[in-house]
């Protein structure tokens, strides 16, 4: 059932629904619904933090919904893995044959089956419910989660206990604003609507950021350090405060742990030798920890961009010992924000119920690592050999790190690959089935968010197009065939919604009854999280030194660890190639969603490349020129964009293309590697050392 909350015209509906990508904002959206057809989407102005307007993606949802390329029937692959073609199939077709071949694996040995998802949606109904269940009675490989956000989760737990941190809708009336690693003009627009309130009201915003992107231009000041550098100024930010005493020392006896061994590593990082390090003046470190010491209330707005390092955990744990040290938390618009994510109290088990698994414990497969392991024999160390593949709500082929061994892992003639999607990806022209999943507009879902702390709805505003049939039933299908008998593989997606929401004090009294209706609903707690401390770490206080950290062989302190491929670590790989890539998104795509829609590509044009002048110039390349990055691992072709928003010694790929949709059918994921973060076995995609040469 849907909710009409008011009339544009006599037949005009107006449902209330939820943006389901992964971005922070989460935003509460408003349908408009014609006589069965979604005519627009747009921002709910009385929400509070989505005040009405979307990003240009989201804006386009429409476009997107009724895209000619929407996948609207089951499709069987008729030519060579790769090549994209296909016949339809009816659902029975295709679901019996899915289930015979699933069945015939799981007889031998289920963990050769391989789920793989991550955040094409963030809905819990269409997300990890009835799909998760699936795979646990299957008694599958479990995937582990990683290619986003897990080095930044791991490094923040260990110094406050949680994905927690101050409400967003307080920075408007912060004083400094550190916007750290982050884009928040393309990745976290309506944090940015908050921060320019502020400015407008005398605060001073600094970004520090890699390049000069459309935020930092916007800013009053760009500290452009070095790719996973961050650990190292952040310890010389400590050694100012320290030696300056721009101390809270009150809050830091109260509240802290470890600030004596902090004290004696910050004291080894003057600004000149973190100078060195980063690349950035010793006197603009001085400077901003100045600042930092010297305004209330001083906030920062982290995002994972600087966590895609060999070092990113370690890097976040380092800037998460800042706002204790100063008492920045003190304030309601002072500490940090990375993640919101746990002031929400999700029923995880009662969604994707791990009692099915009764007692087996399947091994588990990195997402980052996909390239290898779909190309690894079975073994004693790795276990079965994967057999099949179900994918969903991701697309492996353009995102997952050094594609051209993802590339070779789904051609295998002996893998079953099974994708569920909207449009027919990278990684689809591979499947030997594709499933037509819905979209947000065509099924129900129930939303947190990591950027804010509302709970919000996702009401259904058309019928589903074509054949299209929400995750949830097409993993209730499969279910029968399989013989699945439990109950809960006969929930309905409404009963599904109504367990995500857990009956728990950080939800007030917010249930999907009353959710669905009012579309949105914020959480109580105050604005201020940790102002009388209360962390929720093993010694309820910020954690600058942790024992569980030394208890698992790890550094009790933060540390400084440089990347895999730079100059300090890799000299003889630096020598081959001096380029630092990174690769954050570009603004009119969401990692790889929207690529596909015409006006959106139209706005970016062509994939290119930001080489910064010096550069350009000492390999004769200019601007507007076809060029090849390159290293060990592949090749790219871009079009070059001299620019001194990048550092010199350092390229920006602005991703993810699709790589059908790129010059020579590859993207940045051909030469990025996999090697793992120091925390949360995150990917490291801005650590990467490549040439760049003119074609
Ligand atoms: S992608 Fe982000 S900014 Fe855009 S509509 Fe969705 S939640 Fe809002």
């Amino acid at each position: 059932m849907t909710t009409a909350s008011a009339s544009d015209t006599y037949s005009d509906t107006i449902i209330r629904a939820a943006c389901p990508h992964d971005c922070p904002d989460t935003c509460a959206l408003l349908v408009t619904v014609r006589d069965g057809v979604a005519v627009s989407v747009r921002g709910d102005p009385d929400h509070p933090t989505t005040h009405g307007a979307l990003c240009t993606k989201v804006s386009r949802y429409t476009e997107r919904t009724y895209h000619p390329g929407r996948l609207l029937r089951p499709m069987r692959r008729i030519g060579p893995k790769g090549s994209g073609q296909f016949e339809p199939v009816s659902w029975d077709v295709a679901l019996d044959d899915i289930a015979a071949r699933l069945k015939a694996i799981a007889a031998r040995e289920p963990q050769a089956i391989l789920p793989y998802s991550y955040g094409g949606t963030l809905g819990f109904v269409q997300g990890e419910s009835m799909a998760a269940r699936f795979f646990h009675k299957l008694g599958a490989s479990l995937l582990d989660r990683t290619i986003c956000s897990t080095a930044g989760e791991a490094g923040l737990k260990t110094v406050i206990g949680g994905k927690l941190g101050l409400d967003v809708e307080q920075f408007e009336h912060s004083k400094l604003i550190l916007i750290w690693g982050s884009n928040s003009i393309t990745s976290n627009l309506h944090f940015w609507t908050y921060a320019q309130r502020a400015k407008r009201a005398g605060a001073r915003l600094v970004s520090i950021d890699p390049w000069r992107n459309d935020t930092a231009e916007k800013c009053h000041e760009h500290i452009q350090l070095r790719p996973g550098t961050d650990a190292a100024l952040a310890y010389a930010l400590m050694h100012e405060l320290i030696v300056h005493d721009r101390l809270d020392h009150d809050y830091i006896a109260q509240h802290t742990v470890g600030f004596d061994a902090l004290r004696e590593r910050a004291l080894q990082w003057p600004p000149e030798r973190a100078a060195e390090v980063c690349g950035v003046p010793a006197a603009q470190i001085r400077q901003l920890a100045r600042d930092y010491g010297t305004t209330r209330p001083a906030a920062i707005r982290m995002n994972y961009g600087l966590q895609r390092v060999r070092g990113g955990a370690n890097a976040v744990r380092a800037i998460a010992c800042l706002p204790a040290l100063v008492g920045a938390w003190r304030d309601a618009a002072g500490g940090l924000l990375l993640s919101s994510s746990n002031h929400f109290a999700a029923n995880g088990a009662a969604l994707e119920r791990p009692d099915l698994l009764a007692g087996r414990t399947p091994r588990t497969i990195n997402m980052v690592t996909i390239g290898d392991d779909l190309l690894r024999e079975g073994s004693s160390d790795f276990g079965p050999k994967i057999e099949a593949a179900i994918v969903y709500n991701s697309n492996p082929l353009a995102v997952a790190p050094e594609g051209d061994k993802v590339r070779q892992g789904f051609a295998r003639d002996d893998l079953l690959t099974v994708v569920l999607d909207h449009f027919q990806t990278d990684t689809a022209d591979y499947a030997d089935y594709l499933l037509p999943a819905t979209t947000q507009l065509e099924h129900v879902d129930v939303h947190k968010a990591y950027g804010h702390r509302y709970w919000l709805a996702n009401n259904a505003a058309i019928a589903p197009l074509g054949e299209a049939k929400p995750n949830t039933e097409i993993f209730r299908l499969l279910a029968a065939r399989m013989g699945f008998t439990d109950a809960c593989f006969t929930e309905t997606d409404e009963q599904i919604a109504a367990l995500a929401i857990a009956p728990d004090a950080r939800n007030g009294g917010i249930t999907w009854s009353t959710l669905r209706a009012s579309g949105w609903a914020k959480l109580p707690g105050p604005a201020a999280p940790f102002a009388q401390g209360g962390f929720p770490t093993p010694s309820g206080k910020c954690e600058f030194w942790s024992q569980r950290e030394l208890d698992a062989g790890r550094g009790a302190l933060p540390e400084v660890i440089l990347p895999y491929e730079c100059a300090a670590t890799a000299p003889d790989l630096a020598a081959r190639y001096p380029l630092a890539m990174i690769s954050p998104p570009a603004r009119n795509f969401l990692n790889s969603s929207f690529v596909n829609v015409d006006s959106l590509r139209a706005l970016e044009t062509e994939p290119s490349l930001l080489i910064h002048p010096e550069d350009a110039a000492a390999r004769s390349i200019t601007d507007g020129q076809m060029v090849s990055a390159f290293n060990d691992r592949g090749t790219i072709t871009c079009r070059a964009r001299v620019s001194k928003r990048t550092r010199a010694g350092q390229i920006v790929a602005l991703g993810i293309w699709w790589r059908k949709l790129s010059p020579t059918g590859t993207n940045v994921n051909q030469i990025t590697h996999q090697r793992l973060t120091d925390l949360g076995s995150g990917p490291c995609f801005y650590d990467c050392l490549v040439e760049v040469a003119p074609q």
